[in-house]
């Protein structure tokens, strides 16, 4: 073994220990916590090796219902970074900013986008809350990257250049991707472009690649369909032969396989809306998630 390696083997033992503070924070990672998993993958995008990534409400978890752990309040308190979705996405964030004592950067990602208000059926009293699924267009998401440079770049004047770097990168991707999407569903007249799924999750999807989507529940995931909202979501199937019905990731596929055995159709697959997949799966980054529901819906709406 060589003089300066041992050396360097012994500069590495103290940092290890707590010693040699300064020589570590030159070049240890920022850390920051993104709420749940599509979002950390967009910060992992933009901030590279730059940062060091906490995710809240992980691969196929349900972020609507989620439940923040004492350990989860820890990798708050030590980020320098938080980034959220906003539009009440995550109605626990606040709190755990509270109870986790956090003074750091919060950077809401959605912040900016044109929000969508709910759909009637989705609120019974009579309340206009904006849809918190921005994400599911990618002209938002060229929005939410821009934040959260915008937020890394705050804390990590240094990386700023890297962060823009990374972001321009990404935009042409996501950009290349929508076109793509538009292509796909083009070749399917607008009369059939119709899907059934658990719940209200694809509104901006929806709008922007001129789908319908018919969910039996509402917005969020937390409120259970009224059995009289089923059966109209039944007739209505059955009248319009409604064939493409698909289960959601982080979603009870219960409801699902009732509508589909009630109505006479198959149950397509499963399309990636709040959450991530594991690595293993089709939807472990945004834009795989993308091209696999854009995939799926064109396949699932062939048979309307
Ligand atoms: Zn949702």
């Amino acid at each position: 073994m060589k003089r300066n390696t041992l050396k360097f083997l012994a500069l590495a033992a103290l940092a290890a220990h707590g010693f040699l503070p300064a020589l570590v924070t030159a070049a240890e990672p920022v850390p920051v916590v993104a709420s749940f998993s599509i979002l950390g993958d967009l910060v992992q995008v933009v901030g590279g090796e730059r940062v060091k990534l906490t995710t809240l409400a992980g691969p196929n978890a349900d972020a609507h219902a989620f439940t923040p752990s004492p350990r989860d309040a820890r990798a708050v308190l030590n980020a320098r970074l938080l980034v959220i979705n906003g539009l009440n996405f995550e109605p626990w964030a606040q709190k755990l900013v509270k109870s986790a004592g956090y003074k750091g950067v919060t950077v809401v990602a959605a912040s900016g986008v044109p929000a969508r208000p709910m759909q009637e059926s989705s609120d019974s009293h009579g309340h206009h809350e904006a849809d918190p699924h921005a994400w599911q267009n990618p002209d938002n998401v060229l929005l939410y990257v821009k934040n959260i440079t915008a937020g890394l770049s705050k804390v990590d004047p240094a990386g700023a250049a890297a962060y823009q770097a990374n972001a321009a990168a990404y935009a042409a991707e996501l950009k290349m991707f929508d076109a793509w999407a538009k292509a796909q569903f083009a070749s399917i007249p607008a009369a059939r472009r119709k899907v059934i799924t658990s719940h209200d999750a694809f509104g901006y999807f929806a709008a922007h690649y001129q789908i319908s989507f018919l969910a039996p529940e509402g917005i969020s995931t937390d409120t259970e369909p009224s059995a009289r909202h089923v059966a109209e979501l039944i007739r209505q199937m059955k009248r319009e032969k409604i064939k493409a019905v698909f289960v959601e990731n982080m979603s009870n596929p219960k409801l699902i396989a009732q509508l589909s055995r009630d109505a006479g159709a198959a149950v397509g697959g499963t399309l990636y809306s709040d959450a991530l997949s594991g690595p293993e799966e089709a939807g472990s980054s945004y834009l795989k998630m993308m091209r696999h529901n854009v995939t799926q819906l064109v396949a699932g709406m062939r048979l309307n």
